[in-house]
């Protein structure tokens, strides 16, 4: 093991330095470390050999080779820390002395001293200046150290000299114990515990600091920048820990079952080290054998986990909501793994999760839309994912869950992989299972649930994106309108101030009639600009603290002075304390009586309009300040309600169909939701959400007044 050791970080040395070489041949800081390699590769090789029986004299080699390692040292690291600068004079000086010194103090010791049993005086003295001159290196570089303009550099530098200087000073101290120990008698040694005897009574530590040092070296070099070791210094500082717990279950359990070895000091180290050799190698093992295995033993699970790889490279490139929905279930269902899986998404136009994408066979049709709160509820209680195994078992006593249960059923799913952004339900994946599978694996669940917020953040970045178009959009219209406007409007004052002047006239009744159509439709189309241009103009607020069920009491007030209409009662049921808000008055009774005006409108033969305020929860299930307005009117279809919100949309036949898009713009102004509840025959309910200060106390949702239609197929 010992020798293996060092012919390994031999071979190790003399390689990184011949490939860095050979990258790039003319460069000095590349000839400097072929230098310390091969001089690091003989030295180290040269020992191994002489560790054998009768190649002893391969000491000699070891003391040659091992002398020029201070100066090829130094002209390496010279490089690497300064490689504009001409070489320091010290590497020729070592260099010069090492190349005396070396021959000098081998052949002393061949001639006079190479039977002497230690240690001899010339070894002593080649050590010597070895590790002066050692020194002396590592000392040249700690001054350029404090040169370095970097503190980053200057720390990098710092941990590179301590892994040399811990190298030199291991070899240091393996060679004193090995010096002034006694004479090794080689001829009872085994070849099992040979190279442990003759290394000494310290186990080869510095090897590994050695080839570490070598390994710094040539990444600095190929790098051209100092590495950054504290990084590698950590992995490596987690490996010797890892290893050192192993160390000590191995002495444990050797203990305990009295098998203590012969060698306590080097078994301890070659256990560490193969500890060492054996975590290092196992974590990019680690993902290969699972991947064997799993393909050999969990085939369907393994096309899955390649989907869900491929969805992570997939998902991020997504440009739009459909394109997004539409790779999600290709690749889940092209796995194998799923037999049908279906994407919901919140639509509002229609207040409900809608169908949005479906692969795969399907023993019924899923519904289209779901407009339970039971699934957000759920998410929002902190669930991450909800599978029908489970769930089934509490569904007997259980309400919620059978609830929870007969809507999976209904989407034809095992599991429902949520698409949570900051606490708010997005959608989710409906996944089945396949019929003689036992649900699907908690490895499986969780990868699927990372894939699920992928999914999220790209659904956010696509919806964050299609509102800046938006908002892109609507500038671009807010300045052709104004321009478009004025030319509209200055005519239109003409067309009608025309009209006007020749109704004066005596004109016949026929002539009298058309005029008035002319004024009519002058004003009408002088509202229709007025409110275009409200709607495309950037929104400007002031915002006053203003009590919320004052305003609501003036619209009442205002709509009594204007009349309201025979048959219709509006009736008041305001919430107490609700606290002021920041709000603008005028723009907010603007929103309230276009609302009141359209429930009047869709109560053509009477009715109740009823103005309501509360403190709610929003969709967020953030804290905030309701106002409804209720009628019992004719209510609006769910094809209607999906347009509602639409720049121009209208039943009526002098609607602008701009009422509701600016009601919309003024209430998210001031940071709210406009929400729409309606049923057909029954009446619609108009929701203004306020949001409230966070410390407020709420009550949950009662959606008593109206229920929501789910729409299924
Ligand atoms: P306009 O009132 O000019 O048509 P709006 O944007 O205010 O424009 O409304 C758009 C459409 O929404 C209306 O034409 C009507 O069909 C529908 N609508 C709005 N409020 C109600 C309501 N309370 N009941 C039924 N339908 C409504």
């Amino acid at each position: 093991m010992t020798l293996l050791l060092y012919m390994s970080v031999a071979v190790l040395s003399a390689g990184l330095a011949t490939r860095a070489w050979l990258e790039d041949r003319g460069d000095g800081g590349r000839r400097a470390f072929l230098g310390l390699g091969w001089s690091i590769a003989v030295a180290y090789g040269a020992f191994a050999l002489s560790l054998l029986p009768s190649l002893g004299f391969f000491r000699v080699l070891y003391m040659l080779a091992g002398l020029f390692i201070p100066g090829f040292a130094l002209w390496s690291l010279d490089r690497v820390l300064r490689p504009e600068a001409p070489a320091s004079p010290m590497v020729a000086r070592l260099m010069f002395t090492s190349s005396i010194v070396a021959p000098a103090t081998t052949l002393a010791h061949v001639l006079f001293f190479y039977d002497v049993p230690r240690s001899s005086p010339a070894e002593a003295a080649a050590g010597l200046y070895g590790f002066c001159a050692l020194g002396l290196s590592l000392h040249t570089i700690w001054k350029v150290r404090s040169r370095m303009a970097l503190r980053v550099d200057q720390a990098r530098l710092t941990y590179l000299l301590g892994t040399v200087a811990l190298a030199v000073c291991l070899t240091l101290l393996e060679h004193l114990a090995r010096n002034l120990a006694d004479p090794v008698d080689t001829a009872n040694l085994t070849m099992a515990n040979r190279g442990v005897v003759l290394q000494g009574a310290l186990p080869p530590l510095s090897v590994l600091f050695t080839a570490l040092s070598v390994y710094f070296i040539d990444q600095s070099l190929v790098m051209l920048r100092l590495l950054d070791l504290q990084e590698l210094f950590s992995r490596v500082a987690t490996l010797v820990a890892s290893a050192a717990v192993l160390v000590v279950v191995y002495g444990l359990t050797a203990t305990w079952t009295g098998a203590g070895p012969a060698y306590p000091f080097h078994s301890t180290f070659q256990i560490f080290l193969a500890s060492l050799f054996f975590l290092a190698a196992y974590d990019p093992l680690r993902g290969q054998i699972a991947w064997w295995s799993n393909r050999l033993l969990n085939q369907r699970g393994q096309k899955l986990t390649d989907a869900l790889d491929q969805l992570r490279r997939d998902l991020p490139t997504a440009i739009s909501t459909r394109g997004l929905t539409e790779t999600l279930l290709a690749r889940l269902h092209a796995s194998g793994r799923v037999p049908s899986c279906s994407v919901y998404l919140w639509d509002r136009g229609l207040d409900a999760f809608a169908l949005a994408g479906r692969r795969g066979s399907a023993d019924q049709r899923p519904l289209t839309a779901i407009a339970s709160q039971a699934l957000p509820e759920h998410f929002r209680s902190g669930a991450t994912h909800i599978s029908r195994h489970t769930l089934a078992r509490r569904a007997r006593f259980d309400e919620v869950a059978s609830e929870l249960v007969g809507l999976l059923d209904a989407m034809d799913a095992e599991l429902v992989v949520p698409f949570l952004s900051k606490g708010l339900l997005l959608g989710w994946v409906a996944l089945k299972d396949e019929e003689w599978s036992d649900g699907f694996s908690g490895e499986e669940v969780v990868r699927l649930r990372e894939t699920a917020e992928l999914a999220t953040v790209a659904l956010t970045n696509i919806q964050g994106f299609q509102q800046l178009e938006e908002a892109h959009r609507l500038a671009a219209l807010g300045s052709m309108a104004a321009g478009m406007a004025h030319e509209i409007r200055n005519p239109l004052a003409g067309i009608k101030g025309a009209a006007e002047y020749l109704q004066t006239e005596d004109l016949d009744g026929e002539a009298q009639e058309m005029l008035q159509v002319v004024v009519d439709e002058a004003d009408r189309l002088n509202i229709v600009v007025s409110q275009f241009l409200d709607y495309a103009r950037p929104l400007e607020l002031h915002l006053e603290q203003d009590h919320v069920n004052a305003l609501v009491t003036h619209i009442h007030a205002l709509l009594r002075a204007q009349g309201i209409p025979e048959g219709v009662s509006v009736e008041e049921d305001l919430a107490p304390d609700l606290p002021p808000l920041p709000i603008d008055r005028a723009r907010l009774s603007q929103v309230l009586l276009n609302l009141v005006r359209n429930a009047i409108q869709a109560m053509p033969s009477g009715g109740v309009l009823e103005l309501k305020t509360a403190r709610r929860l929003n969709r967020g299930g953030m804290p905030c300040l309701e106002i409804a307005v209720n009628d019992t009117g004719e209510g609006i279809d769910s094809e209607d309600l999906a347009k509602l919100f639409i720049p121009f949309f209208t039943t009526k036949s002098d609607g602008t169909g701009l009422g509701l898009p600016i009601c919309q713009r003024i209430v998210q102004a001031h940071g709210g939701e406009l929400d729409v509840l309606s049923v057909v025959g029954r009446g619609s309910s108009f929701l203004v959400r306020l949001p409230l200060p966070a410390k407020e106390p709420t009550q949950e949702i009662s959606r008593d007044e109206i229920e929501i239609e789910a729409v299924s197929a």
